[in-house]
């Protein structure tokens, strides 16, 4: 079964390159979910002619504004404007209900009397085991990023395929092991030569590429200093908008 993967947005947190903050939505054979939600992924969305209401589920590695800040602004609008009917379930790491209600709070103070019309379901999952949503099994696994993130890298078996995204993490024997036989690797290259703490760099994925046993690998989450080297790299680099079939 083929399912579809589109780079909705492949930017870092802070404009680089003018892309959109990490969204990458995937149709599965029955459903539509998104892997990460920034801050600045409603507004893509709209410029890629997609609805946000015709998302099933949304799951999240960590809680970085660049990777999960756009769901307070979906909610509301899915409250308000969008008059969403259908069911979301938003996935993510531990704490996570707790911290996206005070992010939304944050952002729009006095939204906490707001409810939803449409049913919608936390799932906190734990890294290492595998968990059901919809016609999906997600497996998260922890990543080295900002602990107080709650960061994981996750492997998401869809319509008989395995998609997997590092987010944003250094290497580790975990972030290996959502990699291992993926269809489709979706790897964060932040920089290209310098290491930074919390990050994979190009060097850390080109390494290891012919032995981590992914059939392809996507780079994305690029800094200037990455994106200036797009072009010299050989391997496949997301852009905004990019759709890829595995
Ligand atoms: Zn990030
Ligand atoms: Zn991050």
């Amino acid at each position: 079964m083929a399912v579809s993967v589109r780079f909705v947005g492949s930017g870092d947190s802070f404009g680089s390159g003018g892309r959109f903050q990490t969204c990458i939505l995937v149709d599965g054979p029955s459903s539509r979910f998104a892997i990460d939600f920034g801050a600045s992924s409603l507004i893509a969305l709209t410029q890629q002619g997609i609805e946000h209401n015709s998302i099933d589920a949304i799951v999240l590695t960590h809680l970085h504004g660049d990777h999960c800040g756009g769901v307070p602004f979906l909610l509301i609008d899915a409250m308000l404007g969008a008059k969403r009917t259908r069911p979301l379930t938003i996935a993510g790491p531990r704490d996570l209900q707790r911290r996206m209600d005070v992010m939304r709070e944050a952002l729009f103070p006095g939204s906490k009397m707001m409810t939803p019309k449409f049913g919608l379901t936390w799932l906190e999952m734990q890294p290492g085991r595998p968990h059901e949503i919809l016609d999906l099994i997600v497996t998260p696994q922890a990543a080295r990023h900002t602990a107080e993130t709650n960061p994981t890298a996750v492997r998401v078996e869809v319509g008989g395929k395995v998609v997997a995204y590092t987010g944003d993490t250094e290497w580790t024997d975990d972030v290996a092991k959502v990699a291992a036989g993926a269809d489709l690797l979706i790897a964060e290259s932040y920089f290209f030569d310098k290491p930074v703490k919390w990050h994979l760099n190009y060097h850390d994925i080109a390494e290891r590429r012919d032995r981590l046993g992914a059939r392809r690998v996507i780079l994305t989450h690029m800094s200037r200093e990455m994106l200036s080297h797009v072009d010299d790299v050989p391997d496949e680099c997301a852009h905004d908008g990019l759709v890829v079939t595995v």
